[in-house]
């Protein structure tokens, strides 16, 4: 007898490294994956062990979406949202969203931005063995200048006294990362995405006191001169990269590539997420035939060409995505982190195994958890869903996810 060990039978085992499958069966053990191979093989080994059949369908490692905001509600003005409601309800909120992420596949979620107060909730419930929750990281609220994006979530932090308080406390708190807002912000009113904040002093004092408390510093960036600042002060992960100027008369922001600025950069490595999923559906009727675009709406639809093709360019310096949605801001939906994937492949051009990879092995990485999330070889958390059709094949498999497993408890 194997008391404590599941089997798993599937249709195959996907490998986000090779594209391919690395046999049909799994062994999990104490939330941890003992063994992967042929099911054939491996089942006389484990007698009397669980089995879970999964016979026709695809296994692959649970997905990690590195930037939402869990106790945001989409589809709302989120700052109006925010001071309307008590700390619990917010608590209750994102509590439900992480939920939410986790049943449709998403067993590693991190927050970039709530308040101290969900923040520290959320730490306590997922500490809890029976949470129900994804593995959760989680920064607090964002180190942000007086009046800045997202200043509304608590205090905000301008001297360098201040900024260094801020990291401490952060860590005293527990919390994961640290995130900075080094540009404006479309959500928060006042805020003016194109403008830049921090300087590239106070950006670097804060990556260097985060780094010295061990904590990874992701960075709300919407400029090219932020880009410069964040790669210069060695920010780890670099959000949104949106590089955005004001364009007049009509007073929009479009997306201007700075050769001069960006392409400084070739041959970095660092990890970045854009965020395409990120008000996808206020196009829904357009892109659908419904109606024709207004003049609006056609310059939105320009803007994600450009938007792909920044992506694209920084893929070529070097830089590597990773998965991230923005979850809860504009109409960006926290059950829908594969949509973020099916459009790197359908707007990108991005391979399946290239999308799961930056969602999975990459997403790991941001987080600090490479040999512990992100693959499904021994040693590694049972963090893993199934579904129908093979996902190297057809990304959109990932929009109906069968099973979910986090730390080997079946979740769904
Ligand atoms: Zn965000």
């Amino acid at each position: 007898m194997t008391p404590g060990v599941t089997v798993i039978r599937a249709k195959g085992i996907c490998d986000p490294d090779t594209g391919a499958m690395a046999g049909n069966g799994l062994a999990v053990e104490e939330g941890k994956i003992r063994e992967r191979g042929w099911f054939e093989e491996m089942i006389s080994r484990y007698p009397g062990a669980e089995l879970l059949d999964y016979p026709d369908e695809y296994v692959l490692p649970g997905l990690i979406n590195t930037h939402v905001h869990l106790e945001f509600t989409p589809d709302t003005e989120i700052c109006r949202m925010f001071c309307r409601e008590t700390k619990e309800e917010r608590l209750e909120k994102a509590f439900r969203h992480a939920r939410e992420m986790l049943f449709s596949g998403v067993t590693t979620v991190r927050d970039l931005g709530s308040s101290m107060e969900t923040a520290e909730g959320l730490r306590k419930m997922g500490q809890r063995s029976d949470s129900g929750l994804p593995g959760l990281h989680l920064s607090g609220m964002p180190l942000t200048e007086k009046e800045g994006h997202l200043a509304f979530l608590g205090e905000a932090a301008d001297s360098r006294e201040e900024l260094l308080l801020a990291v401490k406390q952060r860590k005293e708190a527990g919390c994961d990362c640290i995130k900075i807002i080094v540009s404006g912000g479309q959500n928060t009113p006042g805020s003016l995405p194109e403008r830049d904040a921090y300087d590239r002093e106070r950006i670097r004092l804060v990556t260097e006191a985060a780094h010295r408390e061990k904590l990874p510093v992701a960075a709300h960036c919407l400029t090219a001169t932020a880009f410069m600042n964040c790669m210069e002060a060695g920010v780890d992960n670099i959000e949104h990269c949106s590089c955005f100027v004001r364009k007049q008369p009509e007073n929009l922001l479009a997306r201007v590539w700075d050769q001069e600025k960006m392409e400084k950069y070739q041959g970095d490595e660092r990890l970045f997420m854009i965020g395409f999923s990120n008000n996808y559906h206020r196009l829904d009727e357009v892109r659908e035939g419904r109606r024709s675009p207004a003049w609006q709406e056609r310059f939105w639809l320009e803007q994600e060409k450009r938007e792909a093709e920044i992506f694209n360019r920084l893929r070529r310096l070097g830089l590597r995505p990773v998965i991230g949605t923005d979850g809860g801001c504009g109409q960006t939906y926290f059950h829908e982190t594969w949509l973020e994937l099916a459009l790197l492949v359908e707007r990108c051009g991005l391979s399946e195994q290239e999308a799961i990879w930056a969602a999975t092995v990459a997403g790991a990485e941001a987080l600090g958890l490479s040999g512990k999330a992100g693959r499904l070889t021994e040693g590694y958390d049972a963090d893993l869903i199934t579904v129908r059709e093979n996902p190297f094949r057809q990304i959109r498999a990932l929009a109906k996810v069968e099973h979910v497993m986090r730390a080997g408890e079946v979740i769904r």
